[in-house]
């Protein structure tokens, strides 16, 4: 049985969280518990606003401009942020919002979209990523939010990761071999996932990345997957090697 109420709905609020506050959702929000759910004064929902927990609130007034949630209790104290960086070369459009709601529910605590050599994608609408990450919250349940940093580099990328930090590198090239056991046999330290392009890794950025110190190649298999499916693939696989599933 999964540890939270999945079936009281779940929403985020920006503003802060406090016994006995009151909050108004955005239209979103309103357009949601109004039309969607259609719920009425007294029904309870849970709000999280990614930094002060989770709370049970319930509809105060529900007017056609406006709805006023009034805050009960707290049902589950904000978590820490998940250590698991994901940095990943933009796919198109809606590949893009997959990859991102599938990183929130793999536990990611940061996304970084960085473009490669072979990345086809110049630009991302950060405010869209923001945006994906919030309603795949809302559906499973995750309260710290993870960060989406902005566009960057290869180089720039590379150069940002904390030393301390251990790359796992999904490389197409790399050798056939088991990555569970590539993965736990790790040593301990906080891991940034890396997943490449349409087009791969230019040999030079792979140069790159192995020169470094603390970089795990991981080889996910003998077929070549789209990239899409290599972030899920290498995400469940961190996650049972040496994440919140153990
Ligand atoms: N253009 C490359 C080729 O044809 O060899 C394929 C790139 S693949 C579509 C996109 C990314 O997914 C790769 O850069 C890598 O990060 C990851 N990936 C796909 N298959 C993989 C595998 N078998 N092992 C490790 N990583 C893989």
């Amino acid at each position: 049985m999964a540890r939270y109420d999945f079936r009281t709905p779940r929403l985020y609020i920006s503003g802060d969280l406090v016994e006995g506050g009151e909050v108004s959702p955005a239209e979103a929000g309103i357009h949601y518990l109004r039309n969607v759910l259609r719920l009425s004064a007294g029904a309870e929902v849970q709000v999280f606003n990614g930094r002060d927990g989770e709370w049970l609130a319930r509809l105060a007034t529900v007017s056609k401009r406006e709805i006023r949630l009034e805050i009960l209790h707290r049902l589950r104290p904000q978590p820490q942020p998940s250590p698991l960086h994901y940095a990943f070369a933009p796919i198109k459009h809606a590949r893009l919002d997959f990859v991102v709601e599938k990183a929130v529910e793999l536990g990611a605590g940061r996304i970084t979209p960085v473009i490669t050599q072979h990345t086809q994608v110049a630009r991302v609408n950060i405010e869209r990523m923001r945006a994906n990450v919030i309603e795949a919250a809302e559906q499973c349940g995750v309260l710290a939010l993870p960060e989406t940093e902005d566009i960057i580099s290869f180089a720039g990328w590379l150069t940002a990761v904390d030393p301390q930090r251990t790359i796992v590198f999904c490389d197409e090239d790399a050798e056939v071999s088991d990555p569970l056991r590539a993965l736990r046999e790790a040593p301990d330290a906080a891991f940034t996932l890396i997943v490449g392009p349409e087009g791969g890794f230019h040999p030079k950025e792979r140069e790159a990345i192995i020169a470094r110190n603390g970089v795990i190649r991981l080889s996910l298999g003998p077929r070549i997957l789209r990239a899409d499916t290599a972030a899920v693939a290498a995400l469940a696989l961190l996650q049972a090697a040496r994440g919140d599933w153990r």
